[in-house]
């Protein structure tokens, strides 16, 4: 069976390698599926998860935070500010984040820019924490 080489990596340094036979992904222009062999691009992402389907069957979880996905016909590689898999994230801490950004969200309605980066941190936490129930 054809496979495609994944890799995530953050500037924190690499956060998943494997090989799958798909590779689902949230680009801001729509959902990607790859599959090995595909044209070459480079899409933006959004907070979303990143699904990379194995070749025995099962599909591993990626939290990824953003960033770019970038396409070869053998490799796939997201860059994220963020990312981790599934089985890494910290359920507390992202209940704790989304907490947080909701109270900001409630209490400060006049600025714009705190709002902004607590909508993107509500985002970020209610995606590790759907994430995290997938492991
Ligand atoms: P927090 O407020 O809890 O830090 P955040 O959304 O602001 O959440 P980020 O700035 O996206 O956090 O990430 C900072 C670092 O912490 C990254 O390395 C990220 O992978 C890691 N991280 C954030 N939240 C979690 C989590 N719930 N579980 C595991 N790692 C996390």
């Amino acid at each position: 069976m054809k496979t495609i080489q994944v890799s995530v990596v953050t500037p924190d340094g690499p956060v998943f390698e494997g090989n799958a036979k798909m590779v689902s992904a949230k680009a801001k222009s729509g959902e990607l599926g790859v599959l090995p062999g595909h044209i070459p691009l480079v899409a933006p992402l959004t907070i979303s998860a990143v699904r990379v389907h194995d070749v025995d069957g099962k599909t591993q979880y990626v939290a990824v935070s953003g960033g770019f996905i970038e396409v070869r016909p053998e490799k796939v590689t997201i860059l994220a500010e963020a990312a981790e898999v599934a089985g890494d994230i910290e359920v507390d801490r992202a209940r704790a984040a989304k907490e947080r950004a909701e109270k900001r969200l409630a209490g400060n309605k006049q600025d714009n820019v705190d709002a902004t980066r607590a909508e993107f941190a509500l985002k970020r936490a209610i995606n590790r924490i759907d994430i995290a129930a997938k492991r």
